[in-house]
């Protein structure tokens, strides 16, 4: 158990941030539950989280806006005290070819992936590095194996985003590191969430991954919540700067 700490997961109404949700509870950590449009998820998963024993709010933000991540940790300041660990795993998945590509969809596509890390990670150290008054804590950033496979059809967009992850990592890594603060990302490969709906949808990746993952199946969101929240936590205490792939062997 861990009762002290108060953790931020963004994207936490559905898929892996979910189950990081469940995870940080199990381990006794107060959390700021981020969603941006699945209200209702977010609101049933907080009640589910309360009958755990543990504190929650849920915040709502698009936190590919700047002015909506300081928002929202202003009210985890209000609602839960001092941070100590920030997960930044809101993402979407899009698929379009090159010639395809648009400026509406770069700007979506790299605003919740990207910009999303920077703004959170920005407040994150604000407030958690010694440098700033903090008493130091952990960043973990949700990459993905695209950055190093290409992705799935049309991935350009979306395996450069989660390349541009894995550079900010461990830049960040090296910035911030003699202030406390760890830095680490996870590289999921095929998840079985309804991110897939992009590609067909969960059965359909499901089918693929028999071939494609050297394991022989998809991995489930719990699988890479249980990295997560080792990496967030004091187990993890002289990892930095890694990536940790969390992909059977793909
Ligand atoms: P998911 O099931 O589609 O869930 C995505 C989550 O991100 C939702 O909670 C959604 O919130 C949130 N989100 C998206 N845009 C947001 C924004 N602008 N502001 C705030 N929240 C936002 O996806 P997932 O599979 O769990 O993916 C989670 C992360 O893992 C993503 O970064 C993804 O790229 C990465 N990943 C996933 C896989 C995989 O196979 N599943 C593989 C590699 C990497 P609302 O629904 O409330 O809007």
């Amino acid at each position: 158990m861990n009762p002290a700490k108060n953790i931020l997961i963004t994207g936490a109404s559905r898929g892996i941030g979910q189950a990081i949700a469940r995870q940080a509870a199990q381990q006794g950590w107060s959390i700021g539950l981020n969603y941006n449009q699945s209200q209702s998820q977010a609101l049933s998963l907080a009640e589910e989280l309360r009958q755990m024993g543990v504190k929650v709010v849920c915040l709502q933000a698009d936190v590919s806006q700047q002015s909506e991540v300081q928002r929202m940790f202003r009210e985890f300041d209000e609602a839960l005290g001092p941070l100590h660990a920030l997960i930044n795993n809101a993402g979407i998945l899009a698929s379009f070819l090159i010639t395809e590509a648009d400026e509406t969809q770069l700007n979506r596509l790299y605003g919740a992936n990207v910009f999303s890390a920077y703004y959170c990670a920005r407040e994150a150290v604000l407030r958690m590095s010694t440098t700033h008054g903090g008493s130091g804590g952990a960043i973990v950033n949700m990459s993905s194996v695209a950055s190093r496979l290409g992705g799935l059809s049309g991935g350009s967009a979306y395996a450069g985003s989660k390349g541009a992850l894995d550079s900010f990592n461990l830049a960040l890594a090296k910035e911030v590191g003699a202030q406390g603060v760890r830095v680490n990302a996870i590289r999921p490969g095929l998840i079985a969430t309804d991110i897939h709906y992009v590609h067909g949808g969960i059965d359909q990746m499901k089918i693929m991954a028999k071939t494609a993952v050297p394991m022989g199946r998809s991995g489930t969101a719990e699988e890479v919540a249980k990295v997560a929240m080792w990496l967030a936590g004091p187990e993890a205490s002289y990892v930095h700067g890694s990536i940790v792939d969390v992909a059977g062997g793909r």
